[in-house]
């Protein structure tokens, strides 16, 4: 995932199992905030905006689902996944009702705990995609992990805002509008840079497509969106 690390509260009042899992969301690449009781738990999730929450049922002062349900309540709208004891069905029943989206059950292997970590953070951020383009369905395009809304001039890579200049959207637009076709670098030079005496020697457009695929491309060095056909120019392999 691109972007800033994303945040994740854990609440939890058994010290070895928040060690645990503060040891092991860190090495994934998260960072981590801890509550040790519900009401601390509240008062973190609502000043601090986590991405997702990991909430123990039974905890002091405020249980984890009385927390969920002030949450709800208060608009928060990040994943909610509670951590629950075996046997505790009716805790779980409750929890998705008062609006947790999952649960998992200790003890529990890490490895799932990350995936269906992961799963809900991508969820989370196509929604937030969506309710932001929604209407505008018509400008807006999907490549790989790439969004782009002509219509709004933005773009988003696996649901975080990218920053591009001019150009670099320039080129985009005029490679997707072409997608599925070789698009040499005469015409970019042409239409995004004004150019009419065209000198082909010029590296203006290798350059900016370097900078544009520093952006858009998980590995810049072997770029899946755009491709460059040597001899030729760049394209967009697809269809619309
Ligand atoms: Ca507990």
């Amino acid at each position: 995932m691109s972007g800033r690390a994303k945040n994740i509260l854990v609440v939890e009042d058994e010290p070895k199992i928040l060690e645990g899992l503060r040891d092991a969301l860190e090495f994934q690449g998260f960072e981590v905030q801890i509550a040790t009781r519900g009401d601390e738990a509240l008062s973190i999730a609502l000043t601090q905006h986590p991405d997702l929450i990991l909430l123990d049922i039974m905890l002091p002062k405020l249980s984890g689902l009385d927390v969920c349900e002030n949450l709800r309540r208060s608009g928060i709208k990040a994943p909610i996944i509670f951590l629950t004891a075996k046997g505790g069905e009716s805790d779980r029943i409750q929890g998705l009702e008062l609006g947790a989206d999952d649960y998992i059950t200790k003890p529990f292997s890490i490895k799932e705990l990350i995936a269906r970590i992961n799963a809900h953070l991508r969820r989370r951020e196509l929604d937030a995609l969506e309710a932001m383009t929604d209407g505008r369905k018509d400008t807006v395009f999907h490549v790989h992990q790439l969004t782009v809304d002509f219509a709004a001039r933005s773009c988003w890579l696996s649901g975080e805002v990218l920053h591009l200049s001019e150009k670099e959207f320039l080129i985009l637009k005029i490679l997707l509008e072409n997608i599925g076709r070789v698009v040499d670098r005469e015409t970019l030079l042409r239409e995004v840079w004004g150019y009419q005496n065209i000198d082909l020697e010029t590296r203006t457009v290798d350059v900016t497509i370097g900078k544009l695929r520093q952006k858009i491309e998980n590995d810049p060095v072997s770029p899946q969106i755009i491709k460059t056909k040597r001899g030729k120019g760049y394209i967009i392999e697809g269809t619309m």
